[in-house]
């Protein structure tokens, strides 16, 4: 129900006093034509209303959420409690830099971090997504190639087993797109790369650890395949959650990287935003960047290099996802980076052995820090599709793992565990998968009706897709 179907007319709350000075009137022509429609509440009724919404929604306070590729992961509160300190919050974007400089500190040394942690040399922190991130990396590998009059390279190698926004923003940029497509141990297939790579290939995206939760063993050969062609190679990572600490994609040949801090580094995120896609590059591409931060004699301000490709968003990006990020960096410190992800694929390799007995793995592999399952057996024996599991899942408190995504696997469930999971969660998450495939095996119907539990059942997804209602129509 909307909080306007429980308005009342003079229903509410008086927070203000009566006013005690002589009222102004507007002129007539900046007066509303019509009353504003705001919906009149008690305050204990409103306080209600949000409670009830909160509890009907599923997040990671409230249960496990191993939603594969998105890092759903717990955010310590003391991150939320820095970037809610007043000195970051009551800043304005215009004021003069000399009286931020505190801000940009924050900045600088957040970009010097994530710097050391990619073995990047200049980082922007203005893309406001991963996928926005990704668009800004392209920008700059085209800045990069016409800059030297080198303009027949038109097309980017995009492996299948990349993130769907990846070829996305390879057409945005303006680029046609090369899939290549991976071998059966997932991996992309070598032979059909240096096929694809030559003189007309602007570069390589590579989502890694890929979309299959797989650390592609022949990096270093894919980088130099692309670069022995004359292209650059971009790091899609996203998922940088199962690397950290680990490898630096810039020891590993790549020219450009983007990060997700919202994954990655402790911005809670889910209900869309905001977000941080920073990107990271090489010396020989830092000329092409948005405004970057130099650090004069007296202070940091922000210069726009002479070749810059523009700014991707007003002012320095989502400030306050950086201010999370850095402090997360600074609570770990260098070890607990690294201990961080060897827990994420701990974890997901604990739940893979698990499960591997019952359900079957897309791939028979260590995994990184997620898995893919094909429910094709399953289906067949019983009828039970991935969708049938993933919502008995949420009549057992937990968000199902991503649906159908990698599409390379049919009936695939991607689960991500992430490392802030005690060995206890993942039991009994382990314990209710199995529950659920017996389930398939002995009641199928009962999976054909799940969820029970939840406020609403099975959605018309399609028609939400392509029939959305977005507007609410008042009666009167
Ligand atoms: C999430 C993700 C993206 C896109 O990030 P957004 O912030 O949602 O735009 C890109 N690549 C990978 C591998 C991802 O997991």
């Amino acid at each position: 129900m909307l909080i306007f179907e429980k308005s009342r007319p003079g229903r509410g709350m008086d927070l203000l006093p009566a006013c005690d000075v002589p009222a102004v009137e507007p002129a007539e022509k900046d007066r509303r034509k019509m009353a504003l429609h705001l919906p009149e509440i008690s305050e204990n009724d409103l306080s209600r209303h949000y409670t009830e919404l909160a509890k009907k929604s599923h997040g990671v306070n409230d249960g496990f959420y191993p939603l594969g590729s998105c890092t759903m992961k717990y955010n310590p509160k003391i991150n939320n409690d820095m970037a809610d300190l007043p000195g970051f919050t009551e800043v304005h974007p215009l004021q003069p830099e000399h009286t931020v400089q505190g801000c940009l500190e924050v900045i600088r040394t957040a970009e010097e971090y994530l710097c050391e942690i990619t073995r990047m040399d200049r980082m922007t922190m203005q893309p406001a997504a991963g996928s926005h991130g990704e668009f800004t990396g392209l920008l700059l590998i085209k800045a990069y190639h016409e800059s030297r009059g080198d303009k027949n390279r038109t097309k980017i190698i995009v492996p299948d087993s990349a993130h769907g926004t990846n070829p996305a923003s390879a057409a945005m940029a303006g680029y046609s797109v090369v899939s290549v497509p991976s071998g059966p141990d997932g991996c992309v297939d070598i032979a059909k790369l240096k096929e694809a790579a030559g003189d007309n290939i602007a570069g390589l995206m590579l989502t890694n650890p890929n979309t299959v939760g797989l650390f592609d063993k022949n990096i270093l050969e894919i980088t130099e395949i692309i670069h022995s062609c004359g292209g650059l190679n971009y790091y899609d990572g996203a998922n940088l959650n199962a690397v950290m600490g680990m490898v630096r994609p810039g020891d590993m040949g790549f020219d450009v990287i983007h990060l997700n801090l919202h994954k990655t580094f402790s911005t809670p995120h889910g209900g869309g935003g905001p977000g941080s896609g920073p990107v990271g590059c090489k010396e020989f591409l830092a000329p092409f960047l948005p405004s970057v931060l130099v650090d004069g004699k007296e202070r940091l301000s922000f210069v726009r290099p002479e070749q810059s490709i523009g700014e991707m968003k007003s002012f320095y990006g989502n400030f306050l996802v950086v201010v999370r990020a850095l402090a997360y960096m600074l609570t770990l410190g260098r070890d607990g980076i690294r201990e961080a992800s060897q827990n994420a694929v701990l974890n997901a390799n604990y739940m893979m052995h698990q499960l591997k007995g019952l359900y079957t793995m897309a791939y028979d592999e260590a995994c990184m820090h997620e898995f893919v399952m094909s429910l094709e057996d399953l289906k067949k024996k019983t009828g039970a599709a991935a969708t049938d599991i993933a919502k008995g899942l949420l009549d057992n408190g937990i968000h199902p793992p991503t649906m159908y995504f990698p599409l390379i696997v049919k009936e695939a469930l991607m689960a991500e565990p992430t490392e802030t999971e005690s060995k206890e969660t993942l039991d009994r998450a382990i314990e209710v998968f199995c529950k659920l495939y017996h389930e398939a095996e002995d009641d199928v119907q009962r999976l054909h009706d799940a969820p029970v539990t939840t406020p609403v059942s099975r959605l018309d997804e399609v028609g939400a897709a392509r029939h959305p209602v977005l507007r609410y129509h008042f009666e009167a």
